[in-house]
């Protein structure tokens, strides 16, 4: 099966430059570009009276007055959190400070996966925020509102237990969804472990399969459409690739290292940490349904075997 992923690295924008892509979606990107970032951290605001701000971005004090300079005196009554890595969170405090907004996200939670600790670089090299306690809380399907505007929270975990997208209820004929970084077109997700399972993102991506959304403005990145096609794609990819670690280590590969030289073959050595969490992810993934054995704690330096 050819693997179905085609990136769309063209982005049409300026930093500081409020950008209308939708009616009523107004979309800023931070000046914080990085191989994990791509262009920046993509900040919303929707609404048109009052507004709702989707992901405050990094800490920025420019990326800040941008946003107050979108709002344009409209005042800002609700910041909405996709998930609290620091890319999208550091730049909360200070938003709150000036608008005295209401914080809505997932929230507090508790870490559940069988890697204890991250041992590795992270990709993103941000850990969650587990303690986050928002003004409002939203679990799967809970809705939160404005003036003049409305979001429906879907939980998608996988990237992060906490991650939520958001889906807009308009009247419009888009139906359009806020996924965060669960589902880039850019590139694919980040899933490190121990904040990023591969369980639970494989089964977030098949949330968003059924679902009838027909445009996507993602964490990082353009918009895209038909964002059900694009979790397909990439939820095959992730497939052939869990398919690919597993007969690596029937092949006799025994750990990350030597999975990551058999199935990544000429990757920049840069990137060869990521993709050494990703595999560690996958892995977590296979322990979980007993198709392999590990001895000790799962880490990247764990001896592994096929069950
Ligand atoms: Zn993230």
């Amino acid at each position: 099966m050819a693997d179905p992923l085609m990136f769309k690295t063209t982005m049409e924008f300026d930093y500081g430059v409020p950008r209308e892509i939708a009616p009523g979606v107004v979309r800023l990107v931070a000046n914080n570009p990085s191989p994990f970032t791509f262009k920046g951290t993509n900040t919303y605001l929707i609404g048109s009276k009052s507004l709702a701000v989707i992901d405050p971005g990094p800490l920025d004090a420019e990326h800040c007055r941008s946003i107050l300079k979108a709002a344009a005196g409209r005042p800002i009554t609700h910041i909405l959190i996709t998930h609290t890595h620091r890319d999208h969170v550091d730049g909360l405090p200070a938003l709150l400070a000036a608008t005295g907004a209401k914080t809505a996200g997932y929230g507090a939670y508790q870490l559940t996966s069988r890697v204890a600790s991250r041992n590795g670089p992270g990709g993103e090299g941000s850990h969650t925020d587990r303690t986050m306690k928002p003004d409002i809380v939203l679990r799967d399907g809970e809705d939160v509102a404005g003036h003049d505007w409305a979001v429906t929270a879907v939980h998608t975990p996988g990237h992060t237990p906490d991650h939520l997208s958001f889906a807009l209820r308009s009247t419009g004929s888009d139906r359009v969804l806020f996924p965060g970084d669960h589902v880039m077109a850019w590139n694919t997700s980040v899933v490190a472990p121990p904040e990023g399972r591969m369980g639970d993102y494989l089964t977030s991506l098949e949330k968003l399969m059924a679902r009838d959304d027909t445009i996507a403005f993602p964490g990082h990145g353009g918009q895209y459409e038909t964002p059900a096609r694009v979790a397909k794609a990439y939820l095959i990819h992730r497939r052939m690739r869990d398919a690919a670690i597993l007969d690596s280590i029937k092949g006799g590969a025994t750990n990350v290292d030597a999975i990551v030289a058999q199935i990544y073959k000429g990757l920049n050595p840069k990137l060869v940490p990521a993709a050494a969490m990703s595999v560690l992810a996958h892995l977590e993934h296979q322990w979980e349904r007993d198709l392999i054995t590990v001895a000790g704690p799962l880490s990247l330096t764990s001896a592994l075997a096929a069950a």
